[in-house]
């Protein structure tokens, strides 16, 4: 036979001084003990395993329905499961959390240990002997933990995609902010008639090529060019029809120009024609091709205008302002001598 050990020994002479001793232990111990024989089916409770759970001591009868009618209903297959277990010695263990139903109505959470100290001749429990543990408040915590770190997750994972929306929206917000200041730089150097470079481009891309050609060494040319007697034009047809023409001889100039070349409206009918990298030779023959185009060309309503130039070559001495000046006189000499005609 199976013999239950302890892992200390308590000698008593007598019974009655074992029970002196067991008694008041059973007594005042805040642990709620059981004593389930298997023999009589009685189950004994100390006074605590009452009073954990609110009832008044003894109420129950001594039987494991008492037991079973208290253990939460979501709790019971599992705490059924493991005590079958530990009494047909599949494990040796019962230790085990769960539920129990309290006199007023809720549910305490307890630890549950037990031990088989009994056996019957043919192996199976004669007597087992238990304790609950009263483990609520630490089970609360845990819960209380569990679903505050729950919902930092939850947190967590919402403020990641909260920002991660927002740095896609400041991403696009950016973007098109990066495009506007294009579309604005763009704007501040285009000519909004005409839509060729304006003045304040000319006269940037002037300072650069000036740089360019003192840097490298390369000839550079520069044309001036105003529409004869526009003022007619205006006079006879209307303003809107001036304003087309200036459109039209915008696009055909720049159509017509080589890659390097470049035109800019310098203001009013008057234009500008930087010629990179050309000599003054070479940029009379494009510059009498273009005079020769704007002379043959039917504008709007018809309409045939002549341009007078002014050209010149980069002195590398100059400043850019002499090398503009010159240019404009040229220009005012071209107009003096007759109109479309080209003076260099
Ligand atoms: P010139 O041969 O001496 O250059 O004679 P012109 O009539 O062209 O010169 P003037 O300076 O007397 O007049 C220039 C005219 O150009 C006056 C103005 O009405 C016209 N003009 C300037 N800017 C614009 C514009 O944006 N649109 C239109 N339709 N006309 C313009
Ligand atoms: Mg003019
Ligand atoms: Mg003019």
């Amino acid at each position: 036979m199976k013999q239950y050990k302890t892992l200390i020994t308590y000698q008593h002479n007598t019974l009655e001084e074992s029970d002196k001793t067991l008694n008041p232990i059973l007594d005042i111990i805040m642990e709620g003990t059981w004593d389930w024989s298997t023999k009589t089916g009685h189950v004994d409770r100390n006074p605590s395993w009452y009073r954990m759970l609110g009832y008044e001591v003894g109420i129950f009868l001594k039987d494991v329905f008492t037991w079973e009618n208290i253990i939460h209903p979501d709790d019971y297959p599992r705490v059924m499961q493991h005590f079958e277990a530990y009494i047909s010695g599949q494990t040796d263990k019962y230790e085990i959390e769960y539920r129990c139903k309290k006199a007023d109505g809720s549910y305490l959470w307890i630890v549950d240990r037990g031990k088989i100290t009994e056996w019957n001749d043919d192996g199976s429990v004669a007597r087992m002997i238990g304790a609950h543990e009263n483990i609520h408040d630490r089970k609360m915590f845990e819960s209380e933990l569990l679903s505050k770190n729950k919902l930092l997750q939850e947190g967590n994972a919402t403020l990641q995609e909260l920002l991660e929306e927002k740095n896609l929206e400041l991403q696009k917000a950016n973007e098109e902010l990066e495009k506007k200041i294009e579309e604005i730089e763009r704007i501040s150097r285009t000519d909004a008639l005409t839509q060729i470079a304006n003045r304040r481009c000319f006269e940037e891309e002037i300072k650069k090529e000036v740089e360019r050609a003192k840097r490298y060494k390369h000839p550079l040319s520069l044309a001036m060019f105003d529409i004869d007697f526009f003022k007619d034009v205006n006079d006879r047809y209307g303003h809107i029809v001036g304003d087309h023409i200036l459109i039209e001889l915008s696009s055909l100039i720049a159509k017509s120009l080589r890659v390097h070349d470049s035109i800019a409206r310098w203001g009013g009918e008057e234009f500008t024609l930087l010629l990179p990298n050309t000599s003054l030779n070479v940029s009379i023959s494009v510059i009498e091709k273009l005079r020769k185009l704007i002379k043959h060309t039917n504008f709007d309503q018809n309409i045939s205008i002549t341009c007078s130039f002014g050209l010149i070559e980069y002195d590398r001495e100059e400043s850019v302002e002499e090398f503009f000046k010159r240019a404009d006189d040229a220009l005012y000499k071209a107009k003096h001598s007759g109109r479309n005609t080209l003076i260099y």
